[in-house]
């Protein structure tokens, strides 16, 4: 858990994100918000549960990382190889994602240079 860091400050981040940081991230509200359930993180397109890519244990948004290859990865196993280490990377591959899903593809041009 990272509460209370500066997570916008990209510059000193010195752990990998999770699941839970990016939503927090994105929409500092849910910070506020006593308890955090599985909408919170649909209403962002995020995954609430999952499986860690690598030993398959159960994760959630607190313990889940954005994986490089497009999985979950849990704390358990990620590192800042297999992981995606700041907010701009996950946004940028978030932003990749969603677009693929609409059928647009920007591969070929220069968006998240
Ligand atoms: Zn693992």
């Amino acid at each position: 858990m990272t509460d209370g860091k500066e997570i916008d400050n990209v510059e000193r981040w010195d752990c990998l994100p999770t699941v839970l940081d990016f939503a927090c991230h994105i929409n500092p509200d849910l910070r506020k918000k006593e308890r955090l359930n599985g909408e919170d993180f649909a209403d962002l397109n995020l995954p609430f549960w999952g499986g860690c890519a690598i030993c398959e244990a159960s994760i959630a948004a607190y313990n889940a990382c954005f994986g490089r290859h497009g999985y979950l990865i849990g704390t358990c196993c990620a590192d800042k190889e297999n992981a995606l280490t700041n907010m701009l990377e996950i946004q940028a591959d978030r932003a990749k994602a969603e677009n693929k899903e609409n059928g647009i593809d920007y591969e070929d041009h220069d968006y998240f240079a």
